[in-house]
């Protein structure tokens, strides 16, 4: 009986506890009076602007409520271009004038903040001197209080209007989707009840988790978040016994904490499992707009670093955390639907007569075909450069994969002749209690960087660390894009379903090169791909040196999201980025080589020698012995390294000192990543040999084995 209660109670206090920490519908319509919330509502549905006294009304509302939860402050929470949050808290209090003070938070306050903005990265946009930037609040991602501070999602944009965030743009990629989906459902006779269109998505999240004590003995782990050095260990992820593994006690225990938190947060984390390499693992929450879903996973990702200490953990986000074994990836899950509840890109159960499905399909397809080097450049960095094409991730060439189901179906678009197999087919388990189930319209395909899943696609390609903002950017507006043009060319037809059918034929012959069944990973691929005409942009600088090419400049500046100027500052400000990157790894590696590794390694000698030293003065020959062939072993690789160390050393200021960004990270990829990877095989060489009392940090198979 109280086992019961307990179960039921933990029922309940799952459902209570969600959300408990969020200013969300269920709160507004509780607190707020009946004509403001409406408005609320018809902001945060239809995008309406909010009235100044409405927000008057709402500020109070949020205040007094976070207040009741323990908030002390508050803070516009915006995403600058360094990929990550920024917050400045702010106290409620008000200074009366006699000595004591009010709670106060006004609807100026909530709408408007003007952090000063010199600090974060424009990529020249905005001149110090005109530092100023101007924070707006998101009404459609709902404020939470986190700790003592009430936390209200923002968009940031500099003083004379220039976006310097990845909120805005993503805002702005939605509105233009949602505005050309609807003109093509019209052309179907879909679009009466609907108002909005929304890109929704699931982003899966992987991590890994080391002890702590551990990471704080590695100086590369704590300035780059990955191991810059280190032999691999005995063990790695070949038996495949970690995937979908039992989930051990201090991890689990961890993995239940973050949940809650998260649940409390209103982030539906919904998946949690042990991922491929030793110590890694995945949280993937339920789908939502694409906003939410993005300022969702910043709560994730923070949650998980901040959680892990609790337990002795530490959590590594980097893409590359350990060599030879699999990285850390984001997928992002992506689909269309309407307000009133429609998948677009649902196939139904006859999707080679869903003449609507196929439109939304052939449109994304075309769109992936048209801009792969706007797409590649959203999802490189100097992490993601260790994934992309290394035979765990998919290769640097974007390709779709649809599966056989809707290969059958496009065929028979293109060819007129069906072959039957394109309909709804249901698994037949042959186990006479297991119900028969409708099979996926897709099998899976993991090597595919961009998936057909079903009923959503799945971009694949995303690096761990990375805000989703990006990608999700890109998808809308190209996919909106090409939505234009089709309602453009079909908005006027008389003979609609035959044009259509015509129109679409025409479409997906110009872009069915992209689309891709097979392996992914093999060199076949990337010759095929290459004979296809596919762009293979194998380096974060190679995408960049691509991503502001005139096609991509027309498609953003043309639907609003971005001006040419803007293009060419968020170039400047990845390719810094990813040649800082470097540079500080770089940097880590020559401290950690001269203070650390050539130490430990003369240490070693040193008691080789003393040994062999007293075996002479005894009279032992010691020639052939081993202490002789291990000393001269270990002197000629610590040699290697002292050259190796200084050579890297010469590289990395050379590559500093080059001006123009675009040079400088083709020299950090070409010739700095060159001499890490020299000095680090003879550093790891030299691990292997030299005894584990002297080694400097834990080695691979301590942080890999011991959580
Ligand atoms: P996998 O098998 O790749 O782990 P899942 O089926 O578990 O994939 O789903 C992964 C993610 O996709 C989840 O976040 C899920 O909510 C999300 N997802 C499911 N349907 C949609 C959709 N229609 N649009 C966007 N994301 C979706
Ligand atoms: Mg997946």
């Amino acid at each position: 009986m109280s086992e019961m209660l307990e179960k039921k109670d933990q029922k309940d206090s799952i459902v209570d506890l969600f959300g408990s920490k969020v200013f969300n519908v269920a709160v507004m319509r509780k607190r707020l009076p009946k004509h403001i919330y409406k408005s609320v509502m018809r902001t945060i549905k239809y995008d309406e602007p909010l009235g100044r006294e409405d927000a008057e009304v709402v500020a109070n509302a949020m205040k007094d409520w976070a207040m009741e939860l323990g908030a002390t402050h508050f803070t516009h929470w915006f995403q600058p271009m360094t990929g990550a949050t920024a917050e400045k808290h702010d106290a409620f209090i008000s200074p009366t004038g006699e000595g004591s003070v009010i709670m106060e938070f006004s609807g100026k306050e909530l709408v408007k903040g003007e952090p000063d903005a010199s600090s974060f990265p424009s990529g020249g946009l905005r001149a110090t001197f005109e530092a100023r930037g101007y924070t707006a609040w998101d009404p459609t991602s709902f404020a939470f209080v986190k700790g003592t501070t009430l936390y209200i999602p923002t968009s940031f944009i500099s003083y004379s209007g220039e976006i310097l965030d990845k909120k805005t743009p993503l805002l702005r990629s939605m509105k233009v989707l949602s505005n050309e989906a609807i003109r093509v459902l019209k052309l179907f006779g879909a679009a009466d009840d609907v108002h909005k269109v929304t890109s929704s998505v699931g982003a899966e999240q992987e991590y890994f988790l080391v002890d702590k004590d551990m990471y704080a003995k590695r100086k590369d782990l704590i300035l780059t978040g990955r191991t810059l050095f280190g032999a691999m260990a005995p063990k790695g992820q070949e038996m495949e016994d970690h995937y979908f593994g039992r989930i051990r006690g201090r991890v689990r225990h961890f993995m239940r904490d973050v949940d809650k938190e998260l649940w409390s947060l209103g982030v539906p984390s919904k998946t949690r499992h042990n991922e491929v390499a030793p110590c890694q693992h995945e949280l993937a929450p339920v789908f939502s707009s694409a906003n939410q879903a993005t300022d969702n996973n910043h709560l994730i990702m923070e949650t998980l670093r901040r959680m892990a200490p609790k337990y002795d953990l530490h959590c590594l986000i980097n893409e590359k955390p350990f060599e030879g074994i699999n990285g850390s990836g984001k997928h992002n899950n992506w689909s269309i639907a309407t307000d009133t509840g429609v998948n677009l890109l649902d196939p139904g159960k006859d999707p080679a007569n869903n003449l609507q499905f196929l439109t939304f399909l052939i449109a994304v397809i075309e769109a992936v075909d048209r801009y792969p080097e706007l797409l590649r450049s959203t999802v490189a960095s100097a992490g993601n450069d260790h994934r992309l094409g290394a035979n765990e991730a998919p290769p640097a060439i974007i390709s779709i994969f649809v599966g056989d189901q809707l290969a059958d179906v496009l065929n028979e678009l293109l060819t007129g002749e069906s072959s039957g197999k394109a309909k709804e087919r249901t698994m037949d388990l042959g186990i006479n209690a297991t119900p028969t189930f409708t099979t996926d319209a897709t099998d899976r395909n993991r090597t595919s960087p961009f998936a057909f899943t079903g009923n959503k696609f799945e971009f694949r390609m995303l690096g761990s660390n990375q805000s989703i903002a990006g990608p999700n950017i890109a998808l809308n507006t190209i996919v909106a894009e090409v939505l234009r043009e089709y309602a453009d060319a079909l908005e006027g037809s008389d003979n609609f379903e035959a044009d259509c059918r015509e129109f679409l034929k025409g479409r997906l012959e110009a872009h069915k090169r992209v689309i891709f069944n097979g392996n992914n990973y093999t060199d076949e691929w990337v010759e095929e791909a290459e004979r296809r005409g596919l762009p293979n942009l194998r380096t974060t600088p190679e995408a960049f040196a691509e991503y502001c090419m005139p096609k991509n400049v027309e498609v953003m500046s043309k639907n609003d999201i971005y001006t040419d100027e803007e293009m060419k500052a968020r170039q400047e400000i990845h390719l810094e980025e990813y040649s800082k990157t470097i540079n500080i790894e770089a940097k880590t590696m020559l401290s950690m080589a001269r203070h650390e590794i050539l130490p430990a390694v003369m240490d070693c000698e040193k008691d080789l020698t003393t040994v062999l030293s007293q075996k002479a003065a005894v009279g032992i020959e010691t020639k052939d012995s081993v202490e002789a062939v291990m000393v001269e072993k270990i002197a000629a690789l610590a040699k290697d390294l002292l050259a190796e160390t200084d050579a890297l050393d010469a590289v990395t200021e050379k590559a500093a000192a080059i001006e123009d960004a675009q040079e400088q990270a083709n020299s950090y990829c070409a010739d700095v990543i060159g001499a890490m990877n020299a000095l680090r095989a003879t550093a790891d060489e030299l691990e292997t040999i030299v005894g584990k009392e002297y080694w400097p940090y834990p080695i691979y198979e301590d942080l890999l084995f011991y959580v």
